[in-house]
């Protein structure tokens, strides 16, 4: 019998000094900055490599594809398991009580943006395949661990990977939580348009609104400019709204005219509840004033159907499924400039019984009441519903490990959130966010318990030596 926490204790120093390295690499997408050589930007590429390096060091045979996605490799056999992290990070946004890219262990906690989400999780499966190796134990199948670096995005690395390089036969993804995510909900983005056209005359004009930073994260800052008489009227007005809303709000008078903002709390769109969106209540502030007919119409249409709309009621897409439950609404990206075509981002995550084509009719159907100028497509690539069934091996296999570790009782759980565990039909994520612990992804002094990432670096070696014996 092996003891696999007394395994992953013996190391600890050098999990956390490889972990620290990482999590210091600032590996947010970036291609603004993108050459031929760093498809996504130096940061993702600097984190991979790194990554790379330490397998290499440690005896493992490892394949850069591209600067994008990455592999290392262990064992033989005829069936391969693919074991899916990510080194991207989503930005660090506001409100850190520390440097987010300098890891520091506080109350035994591990803080930095990634620690959670995946680099924490990541390492420890690194360091699990690592104790596999040096207990030289039994591997009757291919190991594939594959790095991605650009989950947080648009898969970019693990596309280009899965076009180039031989696609495991099942697997699961440390970037979620345990016990296991045998399911997904589908995922889609939907751009709203609003053409310009409507007049931006009149005594109070909205000149420009600007909120979020990402599709998959509610955004925690919104800012609006307006230009008119009786701004002083307004700041006073405003800092009541934010006051009655437990909000931050700022408002300053400048050359360029009265600049509104506001601070919400950021969180993954997956749950829009968990944060508290400043784009739609700056838009909900704004719907109350006389403002240009184009910034009226723009913010009448987010503060009527998108504002406190998790579960998409008001924008008329709600929908609900017994297995996979609520379809959830988030507007996370908000841009507008007087006088052009102004949007709004929603991120939608959705249950198996619809499509992302029903949904996007759906929003027309809904913004069509504010105006002939508004039009709703489809953003980006949109993700299906994914489902393993709770009685495949992989399945069972994951929770009976979990379950001997923990001493918790293991259940099938589908999410909002899109994992690598979708990548294949056989794919699920497991861990590495233990019940009980809030869920810091995405957000502000983001951190992952010391402890638990020793348990899980523990759960991990066994679930990859039973599933390779
Ligand atoms: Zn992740
Ligand atoms: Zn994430």
């Amino acid at each position: 019998m092996i003891d696999w926490l007394n395994e992953a204790k013996k190391y600890q120093n050098d999990l956390f000094r490889d972990l620290e390295m990482i999590l210091t690499i600032p590996s947010v997408r970036d291609t603004e900055h993108a050459t031929k050589e760093f498809p996504l930007g130096p940061g993702p590429a600097e984190a991979l490599t790194t990554m790379l390096d330490l397998a290499e060091r440690d005896g493992f045979t490892t394949k850069n594809v591209e600067n994008v996605a990455g592999r290392i490799e262990y064992g033989d056999g005829p069936e391969t398991l693919g074991v899916f992290g990510h080194l991207d990070v989503v930005p660090a946004g506001d409100g850190w009580q520390t440097d987010p890219f300098k890891p520091v262990i506080k109350d035994g906690k591990l803080y930095a943006r990634g620690s959670a989400d995946d680099k924490g999780p990541a390492l420890a499966a690194y360091y699990a395949l690592k104790i596999l190796k040096d207990l030289n134990l039994p591997v009757n199948k291919k190991i594939h661990y594959i790095l991605g670096t650009d989950e947080e995005s648009e898969w970019y690395g693990i596309n280009r990977y899965l076009a180039v390089e031989p696609t495991p036969d099942f697997g699961f993804s440390p970037d979620a939580e345990f016990p296991i995510i045998n399911g997904e909900k589908g995922i889609a983005s939907f751009k709203v348009t609003f053409k310009a056209g409507p007049a931006i005359t009149g005594a109070l004009q909205l000149r420009s609104f600007d909120s979020g930073i990402r599709e998959n994260m509610v955004p925690q800052n919104a800012q609006a400019v307006l230009v008119g008489h009786d701004l002083d009227d307004l700041s006073a007005q405003f800092t009541d709204f934010a006051a009655e809303n437990e909000l931050i709000g700022d408002a300053q008078l400048e050359d360029r005219g009265l600049i509104l903002s506001l601070t919400g709390k950021g969180a993954h769109a997956l749950e829009p509840d968990a944060g508290v969106n400043a784009g739609t209540y700056l838009a909900t502030f704004l719907n109350q004033l006389p403002l240009d007919e184009a910034g009226q119409q723009y913010v009448r249409a987010i503060a009527q159907v998108m504002q406190l709309d998790s579960r998409g009621h008001k924008l008329g897409v709600a929908y609900q499924d017994q297995l996979m439950g609520d379809l959830t609404a988030s507007p996370d990206i908000f841009n507008y400039q007087a006088g052009e075509n102004n949007s709004v981002i929603i991120n939608i995550r959705y249950p198996q019984g619809t499509t992302a084509e029903t949904i996007n009719q759906q929003i027309n159907t809904t913004m069509a009441k504010f105006g002939d100028n508004i039009a709703s497509e489809i953003f980006g690539h949109a993700q299906t519903p994914h489902y393993v069934p709770a009685n495949d091996p992989l399945v069972q296999t994951l929770l009976a490990v979990y379950e001997r570790q923990t001493g918790l009782k293991g259940q099938e759980q589908i999410i909002g959130g899109g994992t690598y565990g979708r990548l294949l039909k056989r794919g699920v994520a497991f861990g590495a966010q233990f019940p009980g612990q809030p869920n810091v992804m995405h957000q502000a002094n983001e951190y992952m318990p010391v402890a638990d990432i020793l348990k899980a670096t523990a759960i991990y070696a066994e679930a990859l030596y039973e599933l390779t014996k």
